[in-house]
């Protein structure tokens, strides 16, 4: 099926028009196949072109590369996280291994950029956990206590530092976490696209539909022509499920978000000019928002069952309307029609939060399912997978395949029946944070 991805996304569209895009249009061979071109699929070529320099790799997608949850997320590259969706990690055992993973993600990126010498609009300003109810202090002094014991930089703050800090009397209370950083999703993918190897083909607006194998040679079938190849590495994120790959293991919920038009220099005064920052909701389904440093605002409150292949501009605007009134609670001093664009994009969710990392059949790899935290993670299970492909074995793979594995999930309609339910109940739960 198709892949339609509104065209409204802000991040994308500050960057340039791209003008080198290749479609399939016959048949072809190659050593390495990869699906999807995110940030999992771009790291995976990159690191197999590192590996074999001189083999044939085609990287394909079904939209535009990068333009998928990759160009369109909220642009926190996470050192830890309170919720995971709607999952929360509270064993100290397993969130130091989930937080293994994001060092080593924070890790993945500052070598690509460092490498490449990438502006992406890097900034490690932290981030904050923050609520407008007084009674999640609670919930903020556990966390606090678990990020002690693993020796996580962070404070406590009230309303007033949080109004002096964030331009807004909002938020009560909020937990600062020193580590984490900000920058720009759609530059940061848009960088990976540019310095792919020679030897890695890239073919976008073309979907997978399906494949075979027959002696270990994997045919895979496209619109306009079939790809012949040895190896595959499905890097599809949120479709894993409609490709049919661990379907029992992962699901895709439907984010939307909107972007404001930059601040006037009045504007900005009247919020009290604060330096960019980023805030994180308490409640799992609380507004996630960020001021960049361009002084716009982006705002991401929704999380829904949709069909993860389209969203229709009528529905994308229902959406928008939240986010305009979660802009104005926050800000009531600023004009109603700030919103500049809005978009819809897919993550992918397991049901213990636990990512996809394995050799699904021989020659066939998957790594995937990073909740609301792939951009380091998607860049480091990316290099990760395409070693594993070529049977190396590294240390932060050992870190990789220490964490549980994803569970089991229920067939359809039976999930999705339990998933809208949850996704409802932690609604009304968050209650005025959206
Ligand atoms: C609104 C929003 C906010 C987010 N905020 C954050 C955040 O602040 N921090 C963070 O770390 N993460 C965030 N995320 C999650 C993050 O964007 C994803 O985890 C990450 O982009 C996953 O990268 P990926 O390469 O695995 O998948 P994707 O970027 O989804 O790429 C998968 C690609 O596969 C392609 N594809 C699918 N099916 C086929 C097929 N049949 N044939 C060929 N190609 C196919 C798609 O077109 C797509 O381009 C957010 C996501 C959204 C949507």
């Amino acid at each position: 099926m198709q892949i339609v991805n509104d065209n409204r996304c802000s991040w994308i569209n500050d960057l340039n028009p791209r003008s080198n895009i290749k479609v399939l249009e016959k048949n072809e061979e190659c050593e390495w196949l990869i699906i999807g071109a995110g940030y999992t699929g771009l790291s995976a070529a990159r690191k197999l072109a590192q590996l074999y320099p001189n083999r044939k790799i085609i990287l394909v997608d079904a939209q535009l590369a990068g333009e998928g949850a990759s160009g369109r997320n909220s642009g926190y590259l996470v050192d830890t996280t309170l919720n995971d969706g709607f999952a929360s990690n509270k064993n100290l055992e397993n969130y130091k291994k989930k937080a293994d993973i994001y060092e080593l993600g924070i890790k993945a990126i500052k070598n690509f950029i460092q490498e490449y010498q990438v502006d992406c609009d890097w900034n490690e300003s932290g981030k904050y956990f923050a609520s407008s109810k007084a009674e999640d202090e609670k919930i903020l002094n556990n966390f606090s206590n678990m990020l002690s014991k693993l020796g996580f930089e962070h404070n406590l703050l009230d309303n007033k530092q949080l109004s002096k800090r964030l331009g807004t009397s909002f938020y009560n209370i909020a937990l600062f976490t020193k580590g984490g950083v900000l920058l720009h999703p759609g530059k940061l993918v848009r960088a990976m696209i540019d310095v792919l190897p020679n030897n890695v083909q890239l073919l976008e607006n073309s979907s997978l539909i399906k494949w075979n194998k027959t002696n270990d040679i994997l045919k895979c079938y496209f619109k306009n022509g079939i790809i012949v190849t040895k190896k595959i590495i499905f890097a599809t994120n949120g479709f894993l499920k409609s490709l049919g790959i661990k379907s029992n293991y992962n699901f895709p919920i439907t984010l939307t978000a909107s972007m404001t038009r930059s601040l006037t220099e009045q504007e900005f005064k009247s919020i009290g000019k604060p330096k960019e920052w980023g805030v994180l909701p308490v409640r799992p389904m609380g507004a996630t928002i960020r001021m960049t440093k361009d002084r716009r605002i982006l705002i991401r409150n929704t999380a829904e069952v949709y069909n993860p292949h389209q969203m229709s501009l009528s529905v994308l605007s229902k959406r928008t309307l939240k986010q305009k009134i979660g802009i104005k609670k926050r800000f009531p001093q600023l004009p109603d029609d700030l919103i500049h664009s809005s978009w819809s994009g897919i993550v992918s969710r397991t049901r213990n939060s636990s990512q996809i990392f394995e050799k699904i059949d021989e020659n066939m790899f998957v790594a995937g399912c990073y909740n609301g935290s792939g951009i380091g993670v998607g860049t480091l299970f990316g290099e990760q997978i395409a070693l594993k492909a070529c049977s190396e074995h590294t240390k932060e793979m050992e870190i990789i395949e220490a964490r549980n594995k994803p569970t089991w999930l229920p067939p359809d309609p039976f999930l999705s029946l339990g998933v809208k339910a949850r996704l409802i109940y932690e609604r009304i739960r968050a209650g005025s944070e959206i």
